[in-house]
């Protein structure tokens, strides 16, 4: 019994002890597949971000590409910045250069059928003699002096008003008249200490006629003495300035006469005339109305003005001109904050001659 229990303990044992070892063994089973998953999941997981890793260092590259592109878009956009600011530079400097020596008209060849009016070199030698004055003293360059220049005037709505404004502010000026002009301002001209600068007569100098008055230096003179007679008459003497219609650097001129200029421009000096051009236009000829800040701004941002030189200003005071006088005020008040000072001109001041084309 004794031996029969005891083999049985033995078995129970061995049972047991097999019992364990299998135990263990699974245990250990489960354990490997356990780590077997957690390794195949890292391994998944692993793949998975070195997917999204990937995927995020192509995004990046993608993302570097479009910066460098917008990098060269910008680079360009700079380059046309800087390529408009440097045309706007030039077309600010032409368009200062075109104020100064505004453009004439194309000359068109005088028509066939045109014939200038004849006249005596005898004819043209009294009227020399008649208009000739003595020669002016000149009178050396002031510097920072501003000569403000009314042309084909006097006018009876403009120009009082423009003379009201220059008494104001106690401005001289400067009016290049025409004998067609409302005359009875003369002699308040005068008085209030402007000088009256000879124009023209007719003012007639585009019309390929008889009545132009660049046909020849006597037709010249004969509209030049008209005017000089009317403004005699005003004011007791005869004016030594004038301006030329069209300035001196006209070619309209030569449709009528070819080199009329160049003998004009000699001959008024040789007489004792000092004629005027101007370096500095207030643009208001450019039609009428316009507007009162333009011709402002064409004034103090002219390069002369820039550049601090002594100023002659080319405005006109006709009744048509209301924008011009409306801006007179603006004119003054900027020039005398650079510095500026004002006179009327006189036969013995410096021309501000342009180029003579014809
Ligand atoms: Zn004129």
């Amino acid at each position: 019994m004794k031996e029969l229990l005891l083999g049985n303990k033995k078995t129970v044992i061995l049972y047991a002890v097999i019992v364990l070892l299998i135990a263990t063994l699974t245990a250990s089973c489960f354990k490997i597949s356990a780590e077997k998953s957690r390794k195949n999941a890292l391994t998944s997981q692993n793949s998975e971000l070195k997917k999204s890793n990937e995927k995020k260092e192509k995004e990046l590259k993608e993302k570097e590409k479009q910066l460098e592109e917008k990098a060269k878009q910008i680079e360009e956009k700079d380059k046309q910045i800087a390529d408009l600011e440097k045309k706007n530079l030039e077309l600010t400097a032409a368009r200062q250069k075109a104020a100064a020596n505004p453009p004439q008209p194309a000359p068109t060849a005088p028509a066939p059928s045109f014939t200038p009016p004849s006249y005596s070199q005898d004819a043209l030698n009294a009227l020399i003699a008649d208009m000739t004055l003595p020669k002016p003293v000149e009178i050396p360059n002031k510097g920072k002096v501003c000569y403000l220049t009314f042309d084909d005037g006097p006018s009876t709505r403009v120009t009082p008003v423009i003379l009201d404004i220059l008494k104001k502010h106690s401005v001289k000026a400067t009016f290049f008249v025409v004998g067609t002009g409302n005359l009875s301002l003369l002699k308040r001209m005068s008085d209030e200490g402007h000088t009256i600068g000879l124009h023209s007569n007719t003012h007639q100098c585009y019309k390929i006629s008889a009545e132009n008055i660049y046909c020849s230096p006597y037709t010249y003179l004969l509209d030049l003495k008209a005017v000089s007679d009317k403004v005699a008459a005003a004011i007791g003497k005869r004016p030594g300035v004038i301006r030329f219609p069209g300035g001196g650097s006209n070619k309209v001129s030569e449709r009528v006469c070819k080199g009329i200029m160049t003998t004009l421009t000699k001959l008024l000096p040789d007489m004792g005339y000092t004629y005027f051009d101007w370096n500095v236009s207030s643009g208001d000829a450019e039609r009428d109305g316009v507007p009162k800040d333009q011709i402002i701004n064409n004034v103090l941002n002219s390069g002369p003005v820039a550049r601090g030189e002594g100023i002659c200003v080319l405005m006109h005071d006709t009744n048509a001109k209301a924008t011009t006088a409306e801006a007179l005020e603006g004119i003054i008040t900027g020039l005398k904050a650079r510095g500026y000072t004002f006179e009327a001109l006189s036969p013995g001041n410096f021309g501000f001659h342009h180029n003579v084309n014809n």
